[in-house]
């Protein structure tokens, strides 16, 4: 495992890598660019002579978060994507039987781990999550433990799978409004202990508190309602007479975590600064954590010394009501444009509940 760059992580955890493009998300892919420019001409890498959309399965990269001697939060396939199409359902047992081992063998501290999923594809998540899969999970565990307390953790994981692990995070990429529609009520479907969304990049304005209905209603709910994501709670359009003008349900599943970015590289496109400040204020309303990642190429302001000579870009229309001006972005670069956000850095991380 690789110590990470990514701030809100200590390090990542490889099984998969390679992926395919599915959004505008994908479009300046990160990963696929660190790969094209540097990796696949690295005869000592794994990605040599390879392109990025060759997606492999690293069975002797399993073992790699047993064998570490302090706790970590482990982002999972940061170099791709644990549920794309081309990945086995048997792989992904392996992966998750890794990590309930983790989670149930006292040997170094590794019961602390936290793993951190994202996912761009959260249909395939929900449908693999959405199956009883303990018995397997506990096969595997034992299998990967390495015949270390083989009985008490087959039991452990075998009983205790069948609720989701405080330290497993779920979580799923949203780059907008329709995609945030598309992914959410999708990862809110998923059984999980802890769910995120990582809007990054974030190329428009999103409003979490007002998702409309997108398959969200309460199943004893017969009129159509707005959903808040952050808060768990549905607000039907009309009052049911039937419900005796109750119109909101509370108390229903929600996101606990929301990470924010902006776009790096030649090609980035800028955030306008509005769509980060509204994540933020629907953030601190609902007691949701926010985690403000990075500006991304382009920041809000000049940010750096007057010498250098910035090339400025129109803010793209910002999506929210007027009085928000479209004003000019700097290209200042990642490392100069930072992750100050109206003088402050958000670096929330939700608590775990264990
Ligand atoms: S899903 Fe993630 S890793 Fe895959 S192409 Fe899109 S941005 Fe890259």
């Amino acid at each position: 495992m690789n110590k990470s760059q990514i701030s809100w992580t200590d390090t990542t955890w490889s099984p998969v890598t390679g992926c395919t493009k599915v959004s505008q998300g994908c479009k300046h892919c990160y990963a696929e660019r660190e790969v094209t420019q540097r990796w696949s001409k690295n005869p000592k890498s794994i990605w040599y002579g390879r392109a990025f959309t060759d997606v492999r399965c690293h069975p002797e990269k399993l073992e790699e978060p047993l064998r570490t001697k302090k706790p970590k939060k482990i982002f999972v396939c940061p170099r791709g994507d644990l549920f794309h199409e081309n990945v086995p359902d048997d792989f992904i047992d392996s992966v998750f039987g890794v990590m309930w081992s983790c989670l149930y063998l006292r040997r170094n501290c590794i019961d602390g781990h936290v793993f951190q999923i994202l996912t761009k594809r959260p249909e395939r998540m929900q449908k693999y999550l959405s199956t009883n899969r303990s018995e397997t999970w506990a096969r595997h565990a034992v299998h990967y433990g390495g015949g270390f307390e083989p009985d008490g953790i087959y039991d452990q994981v075998l009983y205790q799978s069948s609720e989701p692990h405080p330290r497993i995070w779920l979580g799923v990429s949203v780059e907008d409004q329709q995609i945030a529609n598309e992914r959410i009520p999708l990862l809110l479907k998923t059984p999980a202990a802890l769910r995120f969304i990582s809007a990054e990049p974030l190329l428009g304005a999103i409003d979490l508190l007002c998702l409309d209905d997108y398959g969200l209603k309460p199943k004893w709910r017969n009129e159509p309602g707005t959903y808040n994501v952050l808060e768990g709670r549905w607000i039907a359009a009309v009052n049911d007479p039937d419900f005796e003008n109750s119109s909101v349900e509370t108390d229903l599943t929600k996101l606990d975590w929301l990470i924010v970015g902006g776009e790096s590289g030649k090609n980035a496109r800028p955030m306008h600064p509005e769509w980060v400040r509204s994540l933020r204020d629907q953030c601190v309303s609902t007691g949701v954590p926010f985690f403000f990642k990075q500006w991304g190429e382009w920041a809000p302001n000049c940010l750096c010394d007057t010498k250098y000579h910035h090339k400025t870009i129109e803010r793209p229309p910002s999506g929210l009501p007027p009085p928000y001006n479209r004003g000019v972005m700097f290209r200042c670069g990642t490392k100069r444009a930072g992750r100050t956000l109206d003088g402050v850095i958000h670096d929330a991380f939700p608590e775990i509940a264990l």
